[in-house]
């Protein structure tokens, strides 16, 4: 697979016609941490270290650099020395689909991880509004948890996605959407209006169960919101669980990110079938966990993410048992239209429903907006994410299974 097709089109590659560079291992994505160790073992001292992370982060982030010819405060020796070693190849985008409402999704491709692995695939998807844009990014190739309602749970999980995974679906987004400098935004969709960056939000929302894979996604948080770089501020980056409970009070303290809990259902037995993870970690549980989740504030509120399901969990008596459930724990309630898949057994709930569930959690002081479905004709709504890739053999999938 060769990553430097993705490279922008005006930008030399590194060395043409040298198949072996394109097996090199990318920097893009790498946090500090990592940077820093590679420096050293390239022969940078340790009192340069700090500084030369700093230029090398300025040129992968904030410039978006696609070579290291570019980066011109670093001197030559070690730029050839790097660019000897490592890459700054991007996932490759192997199809781009533009919605009817200019929501984008893109089926990306990442260098393979080992030997066992050919390359995963993931999807991600950008929903541009007047006054924002967010970028929904995957956590693992596939999800082990099996929500009874979710396309993605259908998928097996392959594996989980590295910190450099992660990070890598902002930086091929930004890329796409014209918004590192020197470069153009496409014509063939919307993005917010004038003066407003094309991503100002991040959501992991997309493939996956985040909290499984709680360390690189913390780091992927880190370098995220890192100010001398990516600069996604930590109120508008949202990680969205199912409910680890175990790991949503770290996801606090460690990342200090948004949270968000996919409840959909306000009884331990509907909850049960709907999201079978609540088998292990049941409501009172997990709303404790939110209770004490560290930095929730009246400022920074969790959402709470509730699927319309016709005839399942729609009632109005729900809607006055959630905002029960909810009592005391600063909550915003985001209600989700089912979006259906090929082969799903559920429908979405009728307007009237949605509007008269909305009216009483809204009755109750909660802020309770309905999500307008996005990108519904290309697949790429809540839910509808899913991606060919094959399989890992039984005992690979099981590491990451833990
Ligand atoms: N595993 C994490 C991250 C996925 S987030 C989590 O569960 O929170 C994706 C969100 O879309 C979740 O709230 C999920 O419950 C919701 N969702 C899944 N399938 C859906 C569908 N078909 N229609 C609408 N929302 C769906």
């Amino acid at each position: 697979m060769n990553f430097h097709e993705q490279s922008r089109p005006s930008s030399p590659p590194l060395r043409p016609n040298d198949d072996a560079k394109a097996t090199l291992p990318s920097l893009v994505g790498a946090t500090r941490t990592e940077l820093a160790e590679i420096l050293h073992r390239h022969g940078v001292a340790e009192r340069e270290t700090r500084m030369r992370v700093g230029q090398l982060w300025h040129w992968l982030y904030f410039q978006g650099a696609t070579s290291f010819d570019a980066m011109l405060n670093i001197g030559k020796a070690l730029r050839a020395e790097l660019a000897g070693h490592y890459s700054l190849a991007r996932p490759q985008v192997v199809t781009e689909q533009v919605s009817q409402d200019g929501t984008r999704k893109w089926l990306l491709r990442f260098a393979p991880a080992g030997r066992e692995d050919k390359g995963a695939e993931i999807e991600c998807v950008y929903i541009p509004e007047s006054d924002r844009g967010t970028l929904c990014i995957s956590s693992q190739v596939g999800c082990t948890l099996t929500c009874s309602f979710c396309h993605t749970g259908t998928q097996r999980l392959v594996r989980n996605l590295s910190t450099r995974e992660i990070v890598g679906q902002l930086i091929i987004a930004r890329e796409k959407l014209g918004d590192f400098p020197g470069l153009v935004p496409p014509e063939d969709g919307l993005l917010p209006a004038n003066g407003t960056r094309p991503i100002t939000n991040v959501v992991f929302m997309g493939m996956g169960e985040p909290l499984f894979n709680f360390e690189n996604v913390r780091d992927a948080v880190g370098a995220l919101a890192d100010g001398d770089g990516l600069s996604i501020s930590k109120r508008r980056i949202t990680v969205s669980t199912a409910g680890v409970v175990p790991q949503i009070g770290r996801l606090g303290a460690e990342a200090g990110s948004m949270l968000a809990i996919s409840l959909h259902a306000v009884r331990d037995e509907l909850r049960n079938t709907l999201v079978p993870l609540n088998k292990k970690y049941p409501l009172k549980e997990l709303l404790a966990a939110c209770r004490a989740y560290p930095g929730a504030s009246n400022a920074r509120r969790i959402t709470f993410e509730y699927v319309m399901l016709k005839g399942v969990n729609d009632s109005p008596a729900e809607a006055r048992e959630l905002v029960r459930l909810l009592k005391g724990i600063p909550a915003k309630i985001n209600l989700i239209p089912f979006n259906p898949w090929p082969g799903t057994i559920y429908e979405c709930s009728d307007w009237e429903k949605i509007e008269a569930f909305s009216e009483i959690v809204f009755n109750a002081g909660y802020a309770s907006p309905v999500r307008t479905p996005r990108g519904r004709d290309i697949l790429a709504a809540c839910g509808q994410l899913k991606s060919e890739t094959e399989k890992l053999r039984a005992r690979a999938r099981l590491a990451v299974e833990g």
